[in-house]
């Protein structure tokens, strides 16, 4: 039992460091998004990149915590809730964090955070380049769209039972959305979620910001959104690990970051995705 246990924990252990070196690639190529589905063209993008935020603030800013990780809950939720910033938690739910710190989580939710859907198990294309770590079973070039689909609906009656909420967004693992032969699950789970983050390919490019930084400065956060801010639109800040855990950043470059944020609101709308999208969906339909 205690062996079985044990190699448990290794086998996890080297999940998460298989996960760390797939988000790497991922962050490396960090402002690139994935392949989108439909081509955005000039006239969907142009159409509504005026959109006016709530307080009039040039962007929004979806700050997300990927991966259900212990420091999620020991670092950053805690610098999230002294500045008044709300945030995405997007939980791979078969992660011991989730069962072990459940009411934490469910806290979060209460506090208003977004528990994001990131799947059970995230699956992972094997077919990538250096994707020599993802599990045979969990690959996500073998699998059907309806093993894929059962997986993504469980995870969301598993988030249901923890924050009792019918609304929210999903994060594909890896950005992967393709299984065998290729097809792409997206268009049988969109119905799902109020969007799935990289992939609101009705929206402009600048809705679709994506960053997941490894191991920068408060400066380097801070500068990017202040360039990237000037576009409008959606910044998507993609945190794993805050003072610990995989592909992290550290807690003082985290928290002076919120603190710039925060001191800044009347520029940058911190929210969680769900908010931000359902605020966006409300416009588009006035
Ligand atoms: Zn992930």
């Amino acid at each position: 039992m205690l062996k079985q246990t044990s190699d448990r924990v290794v086998i996890r252990f080297l999940h998460n460091i298989a996960i760390a070196l797939l988000t790497m690639t991922i962050s490396v190529s960090s402002t690139a998004k994935p392949t989108n589905e439909k081509p955005i063209t000039a006239e969907q993008g142009k159409s509504i990149q005026h959109i006016t935020w709530p307080e009039k603030q040039l962007v929004a800013v979806s700050l997300s915590y990927d991966d259900a990780l212990d420091s999620h809950l020991d670092n950053a939720l805690p610098a999230l809730n002294r500045h008044g910033l709300r945030a995405s938690f997007y939980l791979t739910l078969a992660s011991p964090v989730v069962r072990q710190r459940l009411e934490e989580w469910r806290a979060a939710a209460k506090q208003g955070h977004e528990l994001g859907n990131h799947s059970l198990f995230h699956g992972c294309s094997k077919s990538e380049d250096g994707r020599d770590w993802v599990a045979d079973h969990l690959d996500l070039s073998q699998r059907t769209i309806t093993d894929v689909v059962s997986e993504i609906r469980l995870a969301n009656d598993y988030l249901f039972a923890i924050d009792g909420k019918q609304h929210r967004t999903f994060t594909p693992p890896c950005g992967d959305i393709r299984v065998v032969n290729q097809q792409s699950f997206l268009q049988a789970i969109e119905r799902e979620f109020v969007a799935i983050k990289g992939y609101e390919t009705e929206l402009g490019p600048s809705f679709n910001q994506l960053w997941a930084p490894v191991n920068v400065t408060a400066e380097q956060l801070i500068a990017y959104v202040e360039h990237e801010g000037i576009n409008g639109g959606v910044i998507n800040i993609i945190f794993h690990g805050v003072g610990g855990d995989h592909l992290s950043v550290s807690t003082t470059a985290h928290n002076r970051f919120l603190a710039y944020l925060a001191k800044h609101k009347n520029r940058y709308w911190v929210m969680d995705y769900v908010s931000i999208m359902e605020y966006i969906n409300g416009q588009k339909s006035h």
